[in-house]
């Protein structure tokens, strides 16, 4: 059983401040500062380069990859950890793709991250055309998926409303047509079980700084079946995913599985950072995290309901069609966020009018959303969002 009093005492969390915006930005894990200054100090210090092999910093994306592996019910040995995650999905989709010759669709839907669906519109172009991406309504998918579908390409948790996907059931549909699957994690990682190999997914790829708290700039990982380990292409031929770097070959030989998805320097630091964070994971079972993130949202959404009128829930009702974020659509939904902050509460706006609330059970307490509600309340109640400086948008929302 999780200890969730103990796991949030692993987290700095600033005094007055409710946080519900883990699934934009996890905050700082304690031991994620002692971590990161030991890669400067020793290691970097007294090691230099030598810290390469001495500190298994040259290996770090595959034994992170491990115990990422280990979390999404990945085979081991068939993660890495590198880049970010818009550069994972590009060499996902082309691994992907490359495997399916003669099939011109590229299948996602139009509730996906712009990043994926960009990344999905230029492999497209790069290839010439003889491939096209098809956005379609989330709950179409499945209508749409042809014989002429190489890839369906779907994120599993809709980054704004919530909203979930069957990833077994689209898994299965899609190779009935003899297409393969490109998952994208990004709002399921830390947020709910996953299992990879039980969904007989094809490719997945995910981020590390939403749920999991691997700090701004957290690195991705990418996943490949072992079924097409051997044989999947890596768009992104970098010399770290070469069979032998140190061997400066002007030719480049793969690196066997998943390593060949390895590109350049990995980011040590930032993966330090990270392995701070999946120090607590371990004492984490990420089913205790699905039942009280979802004891936690029906709390959330019932005060809000009672207490704020103005709001309509964008998140699925049923839980179980839920990932671990509550949505509400609000016109003046940017202002009323704004207004929220400015009284402590952390959420976030996704435009046209969705203001967003991740619910981490890691560090999120009852206390903490009785206490959110109640601010949301007085401010919608009292209309205090309609100040002018409330409504000047800010780049990053
Ligand atoms: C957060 C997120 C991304 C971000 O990609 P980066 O390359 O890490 O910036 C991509 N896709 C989805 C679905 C996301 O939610």
């Amino acid at each position: 059983m999780t200890d969730f009093a103990w796991t949030r005492d692993q987290f700095h969390l600033p005094e007055g401040v409710i946080y519900l915006d883990g699934n934009s930005l996890g905050p700082l894990p304690r031991a994620t500062p002692d971590r990161v200054a030991q890669v400067m100090r020793p290691e970097w210090e007294t090691m230099l380069i030598t810290g390469w092999t001495k500190a298994g910093w040259h290996m770090k994306p595959e034994t992170v990859g491990d115990r990422i592996a280990g979390m999404i019910g990945a085979e081991a040995g068939h993660v890495v950890v590198g880049d970010t995650l818009s550069i994972k999905i590009y060499q996902a989709l082309a691994a992907a793709i490359a495997l399916r010759p003669g099939r011109s669709v590229i299948l996602s839907d139009t509730g996906n991250f712009p990043s994926d669906l960009y990344m999905a519109e230029g492999l497209a172009r790069t290839l010439g055309n003889q491939t096209r991406l098809v956005t379609v309504p989330p709950e179409e998918v499945a209508a749409h998926l042809t014989d002429e579908v190489a890839v369906l390409m779907l994120t599993e948790v809709d980054y704004r409303t919530g909203r979930r996907h069957d990833m077994k059931a689209l898994t299965e549909q899609a190779h009935a047509v003899g297409a393969l699957t490109v998952w994208d994690l990004a709002h399921s990682f830390g947020a709910l079980p996953v299992d990879l190999a039980g969904c007989n997914a094809d490719f997945a790829a995910g981020c590390t700084y939403k749920y999991i708290n691997g700090g701004p700039g957290a690195p991705a990982f990418i996943y490949v079946a072992p079924r097409h380990a051997d044989v999947a292409d890596t768009a992104l031929q970098g010399w770290q995913g070469h069979e032998a770097p140190f061997a400066f070959d002007l030719g480049y030989r793969p690196a066997s599985k998943v390593a060949k998805m390895r590109v350049g320097t990995p980011p040590v630091m930032q993966i330090a950072a990270l392995e701070g964070a999946l120090d607590v994971w371990d004492h984490v079972d990420i089913h205790d995290v699905r039942a009280r993130s979802i004891e936690l949202s029906e709390r959330f959404i019932a005060g809000v309901e009672a207490h704020c009128p103005q709001l309509r829930l964008g998140a699925p009702r049923d839980p179980q069609q839920r990932g671990s974020q509550v949505s509400f659509h609000f016109e003046e939904g940017y202002a009323a966020m704004q207004a929220i902050i400015a009284r402590g509460v952390i959420g976030d706006f996704r435009a046209p009018d969705i203001m967003r609330f991740g619910i981490c059970p890691l560090y999120v307490s009852e206390a903490d959303i009785d206490g959110a509600v109640e601010i949301l309340a007085d401010v919608m109640t009292n209309a205090l969002w309609d100040r002018p400086e409330y409504k000047v948008r800010a780049i990053v929302t």
